[in-house]
């Protein structure tokens, strides 16, 4: 079977590793460079307690199969790459905004999901300043999403995958592909093109952007070691740098830095951590979620045969993704179903009609 993806996002990259090791032939066609979109500047959190306090049930499914799937996922790519993607599973600090958001995390804390107070929070995070502590999760974990994104391009060619960067697909015509440079048939077709999906076809996916900052720290200070959530802002230690993120803006495919993004996140990480204020600001980007009207992902066939679309992870892309890879490659072969809530055609029911 050949099948010709849009995208090298970890979606298209993924889900194209696995239909290689099912024996398909797949090309991919990337307008850029491949991981080069909200694949590599996201935070790289699996954030599989904190993202998901309020998701609807198959999210929250899809979320626990990728979190089970991960550590043998990475080691898996690893192997085949030779890249590391740097799987950090120390934990994750939610600390409350106030009396009733600690409510609700004490409703929250069973088995490994604890409660802690002010004195356990700081000795998980030194760094604190005032706080009345929050959940700790020990299963929340990360990983180098530039690493994943280069990792996962390695496996892909090395499995025998075409990839085209710098060519952008600009018509889809059936099953085939329409470029600057070339025409390209398959048996099927994938639009994971991310926020960008919605401008090649019908699919209702649009951007929200979000800006994100590294602080790097003086001679002597310490990281913290897990992650620290606190409000509307996350803090993720990476390569010697913390990571503070990110800001939701719906905004259209602008991917400009601003100084009031970085005013915002900084101000909440020291609100967090007083000490941050003496930290130099090491880097700044932004990137493009993919969104669906209902926040759900789309994974499946649209309403157009042969035509399928992987998109609409919004927040937590780099967290599905072993999943989605595994689980849409089946689809595409013809080997599983794809599941109701995140059906495309919930939306798509009257596209190509
Ligand atoms: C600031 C920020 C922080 C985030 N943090 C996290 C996090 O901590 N944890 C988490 O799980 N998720 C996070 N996310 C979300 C995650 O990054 C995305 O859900 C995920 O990367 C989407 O992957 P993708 O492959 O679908 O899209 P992308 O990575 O955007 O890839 C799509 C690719 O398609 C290409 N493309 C677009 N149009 C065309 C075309 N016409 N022809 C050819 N190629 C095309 C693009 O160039 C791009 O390379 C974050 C996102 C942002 C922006």
């Amino acid at each position: 079977m050949k099948i010709v993806i849009i995208g090298a996002g970890v979606a298209g990259l993924g889900i194209g590793w696995r239909l290689l090791q099912q024996g398909a032939s797949v090309t991919i066609l990337e307008r850029a460079q491949a991981g080069s979109g909200a694949s590599w500047a996201a935070a790289g959190m699996l954030a599989v307690t904190a993202e998901l306090e309020d998701a609807a049930e198959p999210e929250r499914a899809l979320a626990l199969r990728a979190s089970a799937l991960w550590p043998g996922f990475a080691a898996e790519l690893e192997e085949a790459s030779g890249r590391a993607v740097f799987l950090n599973r120390d934990g994750a600090l939610l600390l409350a905004g106030g009396e009733a958001h600690l409510s609700v995390m004490r409703a929250r804390a069973e088995g490994e999901l604890r409660l802690v107070d002010a004195a356990g929070a700081k000795a998980l995070v030194p760094l604190l300043g005032d706080t009345l502590g929050g959940l700790w999760s020990p299963r929340e974990a990360h990983v180098d999403n530039r690493a994943l994104g280069e990792a996962l391009t390695i496996a892909f060619l090395k499995a025998g995958g075409l990839l085209y960067p710098n060519e952008a697909a600009v018509k889809i015509e059936g099953r085939s592909v329409l470029t600057p440079y070339g025409r390209y048939d398959g048996d099927a077709v994938l639009v994971a093109a991310g926020a960008w999906s919605g401008l090649l076809e019908n699919i209702p996916i649009v951007p929200v952007k979000g800006e994100v900052i590294a602080l790097a720290p003086p001679v002597g200070a310490a990281l913290p070691g897990p992650v620290v959530w606190g409000e509307h802002v996350y803090c993720v230690p990476r390569h010697g740098r913390l990571l503070v993120g990110a800001t939701m803006e719906e905004a259209g495919f602008d991917t400009s830095v601003t100084p009031s993004g970085h005013d915002q996140l900084r101000a909440s990480a020291e609100k967090l951590m007083p000490s941050l204020k003496g930290w130099a600001l090491a880097d700044h980007w932004a990137g493009l979620r993919p969104k669906s009207p209902d926040g759900l992902p789309l994974l499946g066939e649209t309403a157009t045969p042969g035509l399928f679309v992987a998109g609409g992870q919004y927040r937590n892309g780099i967290l599905f993704t072993p999943a989605i890879a595994a689980e849409m490659a089946d689809v595409i072969l013809g080997k599983a179903p794809v599941i109701p809530a995140f059906d495309p055609r919930r939306f798509l029911g009257d596209l190509h009609e």
